[in-house]
């Protein structure tokens, strides 16, 4: 597909707006420029008209669990071990493949129309229905499996019996044209320092990295404290799971020495607000982690625990956050989370020629802000700015809201019927 992206506010790598053509060929970006010079050089390009709007690259929700895309809300207001005891464990064993697979075209859908083109998912299993929804919907990004071994409420050991699943998974994506394997643990707690090990060496030999919750919550901390003395970061760190390739969600109770172990070991902070929020686990020092270096990106994470997949609420809710403790974020520390791309190579996450062409469109012509560009960018983050059409590795997959790949009305209308536990 070639495509000429016209009129409209571009985001510039460095975060400034400019009025520029981008021009789409096959799965990459190959030109940003004037319109004129833009047209003569692209001239069969099929043009979009972006007037009034303005050009973005899509966001990437770096924590999401989408097979639960059904039971958006169901845990919002109960501490984290009470919503895992009453509402997550019982609904997960009455889940059936069609739930996750509806649960993620749901999930899914969300994300095509507030701007989200890639996301790394973790579920406790459902790989392949949960792959299928993500062909279906044409999403970049990455899967685990959450494993465990450990009952969280008795201490009881067991064999993880999702380990082969995660392998065939991290297998069957090997040549994927827009996903790719993770290996994935639940938590510090739910998984023994043996299993912990052997994800840590099986991600190592399929060059891969590792998905996992840390410090979500008081308890994880105090679990671990009690059992080997270290606080949870120190303990991962000691076992070598956090690494460049790894992805480490919520990190909310840390110390600051655990900030620098954060960024020593390179891996990426997955901060997910609304979630911490929702379930009173407690506010990530994000403001102290970035000003330690730390690579910090976005997630809505769990729609139990979240009754939106809008990156831009947590944008806004991570703003506010650092607020109550006395932190600001700049708009630049901001974008820099919701377009962390550290993970993808940085191949995607700017709109710069040569980069994957993931790229929405957001309309401002119907809102009343000064055309300047802060207050532009501001406006179309922190509000629900309509997302017109959204590109990913080149394709269109959403144009004037309409998402193209599958029906979206029949397939709500379904997942309505199946949305009962
Ligand atoms: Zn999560």
């Amino acid at each position: 597909m070639s495509l000429l992206i016209e009129n409209g506010k571009v985001l510039q790598p460095n975060y400034s707006l400019r009025e520029q053509s981008v021009a789409v060929e096959d799965t990459v970006i190959t030109g940003v420029g004037g319109k004129e010079k833009m047209r003569k050089s692209h001239k069969r390009y099929d043009r979009i008209d972006a007037t009034g709007c303005l050009v973005m690259p899509g966001f990437i929700n770096a924590h999401t669990h989408m097979a639960l895309g059904l039971a958006q809300g169901f845990g919002v207001g109960m501490p984290l071990f009470e919503m895992f005891e009453n509402v997550l464990f019982p609904l997960e064993k009455k889940m059936t493949d069609n739930h996750a697979y509806l649960g993620a075209l749901v999930a899914g859908l969300e994300f095509l129309h507030t701007g989200t083109t890639t996301i790394n998912n973790i579920n406790a299993r459902w790989s392949k229905p949960v792959l299928k929804a993500l062909d279906r919907l044409g999403l970049r990004g990455t899967m685990a499996l959450a494993l465990k071994d450990r009952d969280i409420k008795t201490s009881a050991t067991f064999d993880c019996k999702s380990l082969p699943e995660n392998e065939w998974l991290v297998k069957r994506l090997e040549d994927h044209p827009l996903l790719s394997g993770m290996f994935g643990l639940a938590n510090e707690v739910e998984a023994t320092e043996s299993l912990i090990k052997t994800v840590r060496q099986l991600a190592v030999e399929n060059h891969t990295g590792v998905h996992l919750h840390v410090a979500e919550s008081l308890g994880e901390k105090g679990f671990v404290l009690q059992r080997t003395g270290k606080t949870s970061v120190r303990y991962l760190y000691d076992l070598g799971v956090l690494s460049d390739h790894s992805l480490a969600v919520h990190a909310v109770n840390v110390s600051k020495k655990d900030v620098l172990l954060l960024s020593k070991s390179r891996v990426t902070v997955v901060h997910c607000p609304t979630a911490n929020l929702n379930l009173g686990t407690g506010i990530a020092p994000v403001a102290d982690m970035l000003e330690a270096g730390v690579a910090v990106g976005l997630g809505v994470d769990h729609p139990v625990a979240n009754m939106s997949n809008d990156l831009r609420r947590e944008l806004s809710n991570a703003l506010l956050l650092q607020q109550t403790l006395g932190k600001q974020l700049s708009l630049k520390q901001l974008l820099s989370m919701a377009f962390n791309s550290r993970l993808y190579g940085h191949a995607t996450g700017t709109l710069a020629p040569g980069s994957l062409a993931d790229l929405v469109v957001v309309s401002m012509r119907d809102r009343v802000v000064p055309q300047d560009d802060s207050s532009l960018l501001q406006k179309a983050l922190f509000a629900d700015s309509p997302v017109i059409h959204s590109i990913i590795n080149g394709e269109l997959v959403m144009r004037d809201q309409k998402i193209l790949r599958l029906n979206e009305k029949n397939t709500l209308k379904k997942a309505q019927k199946f949305c009962k536990f």
